[in-house]
Parts: C-alpha cells; structure tokens; sequence
C-alpha cells in the first residue's frame, strides 16, 4: 500500500474497487477500465442477449431476461405468449435490482403482474429472470459455483480460469418454488452474506463439508456418482470464453479512450468471479459475472454475543490463496522479459 500522492512506477499496480488513475504511464494495472460498468446486471444482460440475438444456441447458458422498467410491457406479452402456447408451463421468476450485491433487494414472483412496480423499481432498475427451477442439489441443498477468471489481456484475448472454486451452499432443504416458500431465501438464494445469518450455517474446517466448499469437492462426488466431469469442465469453459466474447467489444472501447494506442499507458489484467449454476442436469446457467470478487480469506466468528473475532477459513485459503499467486506469476513482469 502506498500513500495518495507517491508517484513512484511501479510493475504491477493493485487497485480495490476500479480502474481509476489515469497517471500511471507503465507497468501492469489489475483492472481493466469500464469492467465495473459492464458487469453490472443490466449491461451484462445486454451484452449476453445481442450474442444471443446472433447465436441463440451458442449463448442458451443464461435464462432469459428482462429488463426493468423499460421492457415491463414486453416480459407481460412474452409471459402472456408462452402461457397461452404452453398451459402446462407454469415458471417462476426472480426480480435483482440492477447494481445490487449479496442477494440484496432480491424477490422471486410467479407472475409478472407480482412485481413491485410502485416506487422503488421505478427509481432502481432491474433484471428480472426465468428463475431456474431444478438445479443440481447436494445433501438436499441448493448451492452455487464461484469461479475466478483471470483475464490476462484483451487483445489478444487472454483468459485463464482456475481449477478450483468455492460452492456456496443454501442452508434450507431445496423445494421447487410454489407460493409458499417463494420468500424463504434460505432455500432459494446461495449468497453467502444471507446465509451466513441463518442458524443451519456451517463454517467449513475442510474442503469438503459445510456451508461453503471447493468446488473441486463436489466434482470429487459427482464423478463418484459417475457423471461426466470432464464434459461438465469443457461447458464452463465454454460458458466463460463465451461470456467474456460478449462483453469484449464494449470494453475495448473502454480501453481505446482511457489507454489510447501508442500513447504511454499500463497494460491491464483483471480476476473476475464467475458465479454459475448447476442444474439437474449438469448443465451450467450464468447468474453473474464480479468485477470485484471478495478475496477474503476470513470470517467473522461470534465467540460471546455481539464479540467478534477473525478466525481463518482454510476452504478461502485454499481457493484464493492460489488464484492471487498464480496471477501473479501470469504477471510476473521478470517472466515477460525473459
Ligand atoms: P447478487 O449479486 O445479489 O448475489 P445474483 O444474481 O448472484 O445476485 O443472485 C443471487 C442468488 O440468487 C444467486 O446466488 C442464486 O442462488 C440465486 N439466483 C439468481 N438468479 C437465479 C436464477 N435465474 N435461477 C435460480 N436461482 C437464481
């Protein structure tokens, strides 16, 4: 960490939240500019549904979406339009506020006629979504993937996923939604930060049990289970490239007017968290994309009421700990040299 003001170049600059300093002249900067904007909810939707527009069995790995306000009439008339030709269809689906995090603002709706209209979404758009109503359940629990994707450069494209991830698990046994248990975010939102609160949370002291695992974990016993693990490797890389495909035009235009060619200018790279899921049959689904993944490798522990203390989390360790070194030496401005 250096003061504000210290002007000293350096290799590598290691910014928290975005790209923001545009006096750095060389050297290598972890974020790229205008990632934050592109990943938000709204944009990130855009983005997949052109792609989707173009290559619509290319890009089936993010449910179909909507975007709010704006395209309310639209999401009634599809709704309307696939109910008529599809009685039997009877779909949930989930509102997320745009820019929101940590499940907040989050509500599922059965019908589009549910949503919260009045004030608030007026003045905080949304994305409303085809809620995936059957995925992939372990111990009887929903959970989540959350993968880290270095993006190493835009042009070439350069992306590297790492091997190991995190699941994230729900802390209510899963059933399909039905008007019930529609506000029971225990058993239908994965989010850490929700689940966390609940009373069934279970901090993990290894990798393979618990409220939160490597996904490495959960591969283990699917392939026990005989699933084809490696078909399952070769779609999420396939969902990652394509992601990243959708969102590069924008961002090179991002990068053109903060980095122009041939002036001098850092070159940039950037973790990104891919969160995923699985559904039953093993298909994975985009939820979203992180600018900003939490490289926390802690958690907060209650020893008496309201006493908190740090303690360490090995299945954060493990994950993160390899993805910050392993960056690093992508980076490595020694090995670039040589
Ligand atoms: P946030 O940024 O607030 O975490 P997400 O898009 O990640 O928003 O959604 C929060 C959680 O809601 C996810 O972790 C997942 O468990 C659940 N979720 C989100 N979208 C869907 C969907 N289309 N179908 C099923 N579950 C979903």
């Amino acid at each position: 960490q250096f003061p504000f003001g210290r002007r000293l170049p350096c290799d590598i600059y290691w910014h928290g939240v975005s790209f923001h300093d545009n006096n750095i002249f060389s050297g290598q900067v972890n974020k790229f500019p205008g990632m934050t904007e592109m990943v938000r909810k709204i944009t990130l939707s855009r983005a997949v549904r052109t792609m989707q527009d173009l290559f619509p069995l290319e890009y089936n790995f993010y449910p179909r979406s909507w975007i709010l306000p704006e395209e309310f009439p639209l999401f009634v008339a599809e709704v309307r339009m696939m109910k008529d030709s599809d009685p039997s269809w009877k779909p949930t689906f989930i509102v997320k506020p745009d820019g929101g995090c940590q499940g907040d603002g989050i509500y599922l709706i059965k019908d589009p006629s549910d949503i919260r209209l009045t004030g608030s979404i007026q003045n905080r758009p949304a994305v409303v979504q085809e809620y995936i109503c059957k995925p992939l359940l372990v111990d009887k629990l929903k959970f989540d993937i959350r993968l880290y994707v270095l993006l190493k450069s835009l042009e070439p494209l350069e992306i590297y996923i790492a091997k190991d991830g995190l699941s994230r698990f729900c802390t209510k046994p899963y059933q399909e939604p039905t008007l019930k248990n529609l506000h029971q975010v225990f058993m239908h939102l994965t989010n850490y930060s929700l689940n966390i609160h609940s009373g069934n949370f279970i901090h993990s002291d290894n990798v393979n049990t618990g409220s939160k695992r490597t996904f490495s974990s959960i591969l283990c016993r699917l392939s026990s289970r005989g699933a084809d693990v490696k078909k399952l490797w070769s779609d999420i890389i396939s969902l990652v490239i394509k992601t990243i495909i959708a969102l590069t035009p924008e961002l090179k235009v991002y990068y053109q007017s903060d980095i122009p060619a041939g002036k001098p200018g850092p070159t940039c790279f950037q973790i990104l968290g891919f969160d995923i899921l699985l559904m039953k049959n093993l298909k994975p689904m985009l939820l979203e994309v992180n600018a900003n993944p939490s490289m926390r490798i802690e958690h907060e522990q209650e020893l008496s009421p309201g006493v908190f203390e740090n303690v360490p989390s090995p299945v954060d360790e493990e994950v993160k700990v390899a993805v910050i070194r392993d960056t690093l030496r992508l980076v490595d401005p020694q090995k670039k040299k040589r």
